[in-house]
Formats: C-alpha cells, sequence, structure tokens
C-alpha cells in the first residue's frame, strides 16, 4: 500500500503518493518539456552552426582558388 509522503519540491510540504504533489508535478513535467525542447533548440542551432562553417569554408576555398 502506497504512503503518503511530503512532495519532493523544495519547501513545498504537501503529502503526495506520487514523487511531487499535483502542482509541482505538472511544474517539474512542464520544465522537463521545456528542457527538451531547448536541447532541440541547441542541436539546430549547432546544425546552423556547422552548416554557416561549411559554407564559410567553401567560400575560402573559392577565395583561394
Ligand atoms: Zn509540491
Amino acid at each position: 500500500m502506497p504512503m503518503l509522503h511530503g512532495c519532493a519540491f523544495p519547501g513545498c510540504s504537501t503529502f503526495t503518493l506520487s514523487t511531487y504533489c499535483v502542482e509541482h508535478e505538472l511544474l517539474v513535467r512542464a520544465h522537463k518539456e521545456a528542457e527538451r525542447a531547448l536541447a532541440v533548440d541547441h542541436a539546430l542551432a549547432a546544425d546552423a552552426a556547422l552548416s554557416a562553417d561549411a559554407a564559410l569554408t567553401a567560400a575560402a576555398t573559392d577565395a583561394a582558388a
């Protein structure tokens, strides 16, 4: 039988059956999704940087030729 315990969120004393109380469960989930979206943004940014590098390298090669 699951036991009620305090929410794992610092400073929150709401009792819950899961790790966080409902309020913080939603908050933590939203935070994780935001982080995932950010990671995708960073991956896209890295791709864009690589493409920019490739374009620069191509331009430099053209200039050298
Ligand atoms: Zn909480």
